[in-house]
């Protein structure tokens, strides 16, 4: 459930300090050592977000993030760009070149995870690892409770992730495709039925509490989500 993070950058003690905080934070991290490296990592599998170093050796982290804000499938990957530099006019371009946020070295770690967080609610609070709730429907994603009025209930590990995706998207209509895109990931192959399937399993394990009336189907397009 926790936003995979790609880490890049070439001090091995600074992508070390990096890699373990966010780790302990609960993310997922993936590293990289130069942009390069970095292009063949999201190649591999597109990350939910970049904490891109700007000095790299080759190419350079500012050059890296404009190409991802150019590039259809990296457009919306959010970029906090680290670096050694203090002028304003760094921070000016780096922004402009896309960056979501921007820190300054030295960091401490424990503000770096607070901007990771915070970058996340903005450009995708289902990853932030925070509870989320519509009425009395509460899910918290750290200790993966699902609850209705205080009451627990039973659900499976996709049908967690989607009634997660649904309650951080509500009242629009997502297509199948659309649905294995967000909630199963990039890069996976699996027929769009699989997602009747889940919807019904969901829909299933919300019934006893009426709020599977919240999960409609719309003939011809898809389900939508309602926000209360
Ligand atoms: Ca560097």
């Amino acid at each position: 459930m926790s936003a995979t993070i790609l880490i890049v950058e070439d001090e091995p003690a600074i992508q070390e300090l990096v890699a373990v905080n966010l780790k302990h934070a609960g993310f997922p991290v993936v590293r990289a050592g130069s942009a390069e490296e970095a292009e063949s990592a999201i190649r591999d599998a597109l990350p939910d977000l970049i904490v891109l170093d700007w000095m790299l050796p080759g190419q350079s982290g500012l050059a890296l993030a404009r190409k991802l804000r150019a590039g259809e499938r990296t457009r919306e990957l959010p970029i906090i760009m680290l670096t050694a530099r203090v002028h304003e006019e760094d921070k000016v371009q780096g922004l402009e070149a896309g960056a979501d946020d921007y820190l300054t070295k030295p960091f401490s770690p424990k503000e770096l995870v607070a901007r990771v967080r915070a970058v996340l609610r903005r450009r995708a609070p289902h990853l932030a690892g925070e509870t989320v709730a519509i009425g009395d429907l509460m899910l918290n994603p750290a200790t993966h409770e699902a609850l209705v009025a205080g009451q627990q209930i039973e659900l499976g590990p996709t049908e967690f992730r989607l009634l997660f995706f649904f309650m951080t998207h509500t009242e629009r209509v997502y297509t199948r495709a659309r649905l294995l895109d967000e909630v199963w990931g990039d890069h996976v192959f699996i027929e769009e039925r699989t997602v009747d399937v889940h919807v019904r399993r969901l829909r299933a394990a919300l019934e006893p509490s009426g709020r599977h009336e919240l999960l409609e189907t719309v003939r011809g397009t898809g389900y939508r989500f309602r926000g209360a």
